[in-house]
């Protein structure tokens, strides 16, 4: 089993959710006793957070560089980079390392090709919604994405950085993403990412009429996947 390097804390709700999965996945697939073997680099994310908020994204897309460098050289022999928001960074993240980066814009559109859709709405940061990165992603894959109305954006990102990252998960806050959920299907959708790894500890396949693709665990299932593949 390869040692999965994983850069994370961004939020540690998130992180918490990802050492869990990877850890029961590989109970599931092996057996017994077996546990993942990982190396995690959780980083503060007030500091990250203040550079996002900046616009200083070189200087994010530096430290997680250098963290990135330093699971290497502990000996992750992959990497997940456990936020959506990050891969802004991803060509840094990437350039500072010589193992690969399991990128969760290629591991959410294989999920949504596999169930055969094209159309999918993306829920996320603002960050991840406005700005072209992880859309493109998705978009180089074959599909398209829809993102929620300006004021729709603004309620879903405020609840992922003042309520679920701070570990707050609301009947309120499940009733406004259901809205917005709905109001992205009524617009096209066929398919919902959940495309910021904290809205899966909000929301689940109850919460939406159209398959709902939740990052966190997909990025997860394909490390673990990657962690047992022979050769
Ligand atoms: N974890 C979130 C994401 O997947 C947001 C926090 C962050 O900015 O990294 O986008």
């Amino acid at each position: 089993m390869k040692l999965v390097g994983m850069l994370g804390g961004m939020s540690w709700e998130s992180s918490a959710e990802y050492y869990r999965l990877a850890n029961e996945l590989v109970r599931e697939r092996v057996g017994g006793l077996a546990s993942a073997r990982l190396l995690l680099h959780s980083v503060d994310f007030a500091e990250v957070e203040r550079l996002q908020a900046q616009g200083r994204w070189d200087e994010a897309g530096d430290l997680l560089a250098t963290a990135a460098a330093g699971l290497e050289a502990g000996g992750a022999e992959l990497l997940v980079l456990c936020t959506n928001t990050m891969h802004k960074v991803a060509d840094t993240v990437e350039r500072a390392v010589s193992i690969p980066l399991l990128h969760i814009g290629d591991v959410t559109a294989a999920a949504v090709r596999l169930h055969g859709l094209s159309r999918v709405g993306l829920l996320a940061t603002a960050y991840t919604m406005e700005q072209p990165f992880l859309r493109e992603r998705l978009a180089g894959h074959g599909l398209t994405v829809l993102v929620p109305e300006a004021h729709d954006r603004a309620v879903v990102h405020r609840i992922i950085y003042d309520e679920l990252c701070v570990g707050v998960v609301s009947d309120e806050s499940r009733r406004a993403y259901r809205e917005i959920i709905g109001r992205l299907v009524a617009a096209g959708a066929e398919g919902i990412v959940l495309g910021c790894t904290e809205i899966e500890l909000l929301v689940d396949q109850t919460d939406s009429p159209v398959p709902v693709f939740p990052t966190t665990r997909l990025h997860v299932e394909a490390a673990v996947s990657a962690a047992l593949a022979t050769g």
